[in-house]
């Protein structure tokens, strides 16, 4: 099996100083879930946003399901953004003044057309077809991710990128999050996952730790690649 994304001597400077990855190299196949884990400031959302195509390293190279996303054009990695990557932050960033329903037909609406039956039927698949025309205000922290989460896969993503999906909800919150990642999974989409919480991050396939921008080969568990090579 061919991996599905390829990260080669990723290396990401801010402002010509921090060093956010520091020579980053991980192949991820598909279908697989893996947690990225590590300490506050070790490149764990600088890789995301490697991944998303939302930013540039400054050295090295990435593939997704065999496209160089260097080569892309600003318009062509958009085009990937939207079509290729779901997104799912920890802060929600829903639009206040817009209802449930509105907020993923807005992602929608940058893809193509919105189209009240797909955001209807994204809503049902993460249990809030009952709460379609709330406001965010008007729902729980773990509702208004789900929402995030319905929005994110709207387009049918090959790809999701969650960043401390969990970090805000409370215990029952999690769970069903959780839950809906698992679903996720089953159905085949490549997961990248970071969290701070252990007891998450054995719920994947495998787990990586950075530290200062580089994986921590100790602290990370086997995946297909590296087991394959004993
Ligand atoms: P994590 O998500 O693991 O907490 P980040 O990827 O956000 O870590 O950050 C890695 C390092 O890069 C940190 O030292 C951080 O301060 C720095 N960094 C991240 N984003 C920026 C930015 N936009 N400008 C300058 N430095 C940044
Ligand atoms: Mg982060």
């Amino acid at each position: 099996m061919k991996p599905f994304i390829v990260l080669r001597d990723l290396t990401k400077d801010y402002n010509g100083k921090v060093r956010g990855l520091d020579g980053l190299c991980l192949e991820i196949y598909p279908g697989e879930w893996v947690a990225v884990m590590g300490p506050s400031g070790s490149g764990k959302t600088t890789l995301l946003n490697m991944i998303a195509a939302m930013d540039q390293p400054t050295a090295g190279s990435i593939y997704v399901n065999g496209v160089d996303l260097l080569s892309l054009t600003e318009e062509e990695r958009a085009r990937f953004r939207r079509e290729k990557a779901g997104l799912i932050f920890q802060q929600f960033h829903l639009i206040p003044y817009l209802t449930t329903i509105e907020n993923v037909m807005l992602a929608q609406y940058f893809h193509s057309m919105a189209d009240r039956e797909e955001a209807a039927h994204a809503l049902q698949e993460v249990g809030l077809g009952e709460r379609m025309r709330h406001y965010p205000s008007e729902l729980s922290g773990g509702e208004q991710q789900r929402v995030c989460i319905a929005r994110a896969l709207i387009n049918q993503p090959k790809i999701i990128l969650a960043d401390e999906p969990t970090g805000n909800l409370d215990a029952e919150n999690e769970k069903t999050v959780m839950g809906i990642f698992h679903r996720l999974h089953d159905a085949g989409h490549t997961l990248l996952f970071v969290t701070h919480d252990p007891q998450i991050g054995i719920q994947a396939d495998r787990t990586i730790e950075l530290e200062h921008g580089r994986i921590v080969p100790a602290l990370s568990t086997k995946g297909p690649v590296l087991s394959s090579f004993g």
